[in-house]
This record gives C-alpha cells, sequence and structure tokens, in this order.
C-alpha cells in the first residue's frame, strides 16, 4: 500500500510547535487567539467568536479568562514561582488574587506531582471559581513557614470564546471531519502535536482536488465541540466521517479509538492502514472519555469519529505535566502521524463501489487485449491478473475497494490499478 513519504514536514510542524510553545491558550482567550493567528498563517481558516452566556445544549459558554501575570513572593520579596517562567505555575481559569497568606493558606491552593518532583503539573478550573498555583514537589517541600504574597492579574469578563475553522470544499457536500483541541497552554504533545499535525493536513487537502469536502475544527476541548454541534446541527448530517488528533507527536505507537459506532468506514480505513504499515499499533474500542469524541459521539449524534493518537492520553507519565515539553515530542514521529493520516484519507478518497457490467460468467480478457494492456511482467502480471478476477467477481454492487482488498488479500493498490483496466475496457461502472 501507498504510504505517501514524498516529504517529509516533519520539522516544520516541530517549528510550529515551537512558536506556539510559551502561548498561554486556555478555553477562551488572547492565547487562542495568537494560536489561531499563527495557524492562519498556513491555512485560511477562519476565526469563529461565540459570545459568553451563550446557551448551547446543556451548557453555557463561560466568560473569557485572560492573565497577564503571576507569582508567589516569599517575605524577602523573592518570586519564588513565576508564571513568567511557565504558564502552567497557575492553575488555568484562576480568578484575580492579590493577597498575604500563611504557608498553611497557601498549601490549599498548591498542586505538584510527589512522584515526579521535578515537574509542574496541569490543572484547571473552568467552571469553579477558585484559584491556585502548581510548582514542583521538591520546591513545595522547601517552603518555609512564613507569610507569601500571592498575586494572580487574571481577568474573568464577559467576551467571547474563539475557535478556528475551515471548510476545504470537495466534490461532494459529504464531509471529513477533522477536530482537534486549542485550550492546552504549554504542552507539547497535549496539543501542540494535534493542532501541528491539523495544520499540514489542512495545507495538503488545500491543494489537491479532493471527492470529499473536509471540514477542520480548531476548538477548545469539550466546550468547543458542543458549541459547534448546537450550532451546526444541521450541518453535522454531512459528516461521513471523522477523526480528533491528540497526542500524535511523542515516540510511541499509533493508538487507534474506534467510533462509537465500531464499524464504520473509518474504522475499517484506519485498521487497515495500521494493518498494512509495519509499524506496532493498537486498536481500542470507544469508550465515554476522552476528548471531543465524547460529544461527537453522543447518542444524538452518533457520528462516525474516531481518535487518532499515539499513547493514549493518561497512560504516559510526562501527560498534563511540564514534562510533556518539546524533548518529549520528536518531528519523525509528528511526520508519521501525518502521513499515515493522509494514507487513511487517500483510501477514503478512493473507496468507491462498482458493478460487473459483464457478470454473467467471466468476460473474455484476451480478446480485450486486458493481458498486453498490463505494464507488469512476471510475477507482477500474475498478481494483478488476480486481482482483475477478484474484482470481476465482487463487483455485484456491494463491495467496496476495500472491501474487496481485504477479502482478496490483494492489497488496495493493486485492486485499484485492476479497477482503471477495467473501467477503461468498459467491463466495471462506478456506483
Ligand atoms: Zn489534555
Amino acid at each position: 500500500m501507498k504510504i505517501m513519504k514524498l516529504n517529509s514536514f516533519g520539522e516544520n510542524m516541530y517549528d510550529l510547535i515551537k512558536k506556539l510553545y510559551p502561548i498561554c491558550r486556555s478555553i477562551t482567550g488572547d492565547g487562542v487567539r495568537d494560536t489561531l493567528k499563527i495557524i492562519s498563517t498556513d491555512v485560511p481558516i477562519k476565526v469563529k467568536e461565540v459570545p459568553s452566556g451563550t446557551e448551547v445544549f446543556d451548557w453555557v459558554v463561560p466568560k473569557e479568562w485572560n492573565i497577564k501575570n503571576a507569582y508567589i513572593e516569599n517575605s524577602k520579596g523573592e518570586k519564588i514561582v513565576d508564571f513568567k517562567n511557565n504558564n502552567l505555575h497557575v492553575v488555568n481559569y484562576s480568578v484575580p488574587v492579590r493577597k498575604t497568606v500563611s504557608l498553611k493558606e497557601l498549601k490549599e491552593h498548591l498542586f505538584s506531582l510527589p512522584d515526579h518532583p521535578d515537574w509542574v503539573p496541569y490543572r484547571t478550573t473552568y467552571y469553579d471559581k477558585n484559584w491556585g498555583f502548581c510548582l514542583s514537589h521538591s520546591q513545595l517541600l522547601n517552603l518555609k513557614d512564613e507569610q507569601y504574597t500571592v498575586v494572580i492579574d487574571s481577568s474573568l469578563e464577559k467576551g467571547s470564546l474563539s475557535y478556528g475553522e475551515l471548510l476545504i470544499k470537495g466534490t461532494l457536500t459529504e464531509e471529513v471531519l477533522i477536530s482537534t483541541h486549542t485550550c492546552h497552554p504549554s504542552m507539547c504533545n497535549d496539543n501542540l502535536s494535534g493542532i501541528a499535525v491539523a495544520t499540514y493536513l489542512a495545507k495538503y487537502l488545500n491543494q489537491t482536488e479532493n471527492r470529499y469536502s473536509y471540514r477542520f475544527l480548531f476548538i477548545p476541548g469539550t466546550i468547543g465541540s458542543i458549541i459547534w454541534l448546537a450550532l451546526n446541527e444541521k450541518k453535522a448530517k454531512n459528516i461521513k466521517h471523522g477523526l480528533v488528533l491528540t497526542g500524535v507527536g511523542d515516540s510511541g505507537s499509533i493508538t487507534y479509538k474506534r467510533t462509537r459506532r465500531g464499524n464504520a468506514e473509518i474504522d475499517r480505513v484506519t485498521e487497515y492502514v495500521l494493518k498494512n504499515s509495519e509499524d506496532n499499533y493498537s486498536v481500542i474500542d470507544f469508550y465515554p472519555f476522552g476528548y471531543d469524541e465524547r460529544q461527537y459521539c453522543s447518542p444524538g449524534f452518533n457520528l462516525p469519529v474516531g481518535t487518532f493518537m499515539r499513547s493514549p492520553h493518561g497512560k504516559y507519565p510526562e501527560y498534563h505535566t511540564s514534562a510533556d515539553n518539546l524533548k518529549f515530542i520528536r518531528p519523525e514521529k509528528l511526520d508519521d502521524s501525518l502521513q499515515k493520516i493522509k494514507s487513511v484519507i487517500n483510501i477514503l478518497e478512493e473507496n468507491k463501489t462498482f458493478v460487473n457490467l459483464n457478470p454473467k460468467c467471466e468476460p473474455q480478457l484476451g480478446k480485450r487485449g486486458i493481458y498486453g494492456a498490463m505494464n507488469a511482467v512476471g510475477e507482477e502480471k500474475a498478481k494483478l491478473q488476480m486481482a482483475i478476477l477478484w474484482v470481476l467477481n465482487l463487483s455485484d454492487g456491494s463491495n467496496s475497494l476495500l472491501d474487496i482488498a481485504e477479502k482478496s488479500n490483494c492489497g488496495f493498490d493493486l485492486i485499484k490499478d485492476a479497477i482503471t483496466i477495467l473501467l477503461k475496457n468498459s467491463l466495471l461502472k462506478e456506483i
């Protein structure tokens, strides 16, 4: 099977991640806008703004959060924890604070990782008005019993939630959805990797002629997909296949999480690509936890959207910590993820169904010059001939190209070649 390895975009994607890494993102605010602005230099996404307070199914778009500065100062006036060094130091969505506190009170607002004493955890408080700081456990153990000044110069006000959307029109109105979350601050695998791979996939599809239309969503996790589905219920019906992209830059092998349906075309195509890739991979069934697949696969939508990742979220120690940094991801893994997704799309584009126009006994291939028309020789020629016989036999209108490739074991590309020859000889028709 053709894994398209013509160009490697690993370094380009890694460079994009380097640019986005320092930005403090959240589910709303200027960090997301800055991120979308950088993405839009590569692909023409439209930035949408949804006002705070907008009701979307059972949810309400939250107030917009922005932050300028945050720190903890000891009694000597030394900044011992500083947002400017690492934006993970502030619990994301912390309300503004400026006060002096005892060590005991401070500790109620501190988060660390005892098992990884040098790492800073990532914590959020989106829907619960609170404040806090994250720091390394070794630093927490060294805090003296004294008074501390805590400052969080943030704002939580009526504003809007921003997301990016791009529709690349194909000949069909039926769509392939690519969705990735943009709400995490300085962490690379989760989810700058998803953003970078989605951006380079969009860049590629923007230059090719496509059968399907492709919709890219760069959205904050959970609330973003709920907003899109609530505001675009009709359009959602056009989604025939979809992938959520997350954690696609670490050195683990690919994990594919099936759609809620479990046997959708996207499930079969992705599994086919992975099986034929000669790399390790795993496939897991849908479960209602994870990222935006939870919303796309909620029972009221049940869209055929799977999740494409490398190491699954929560299954690697660096997950949601400062150790998910630029060293944790690798350009060649980003590229491998991109190439495999391109292969999935390539098959989706080609996976049509045909009908044999001469179904009563085998057509006489020799008199049509089909054997001569094959450019292959020897073993290759025999394989192609076998593929032609499989296509003729299985093209009764109920088998797609992928069905034939799987049943015959001939390989997708060879079946495609056989179909091209039979179409030229008017022995097949696409239905
Ligand atoms: Zn996450």
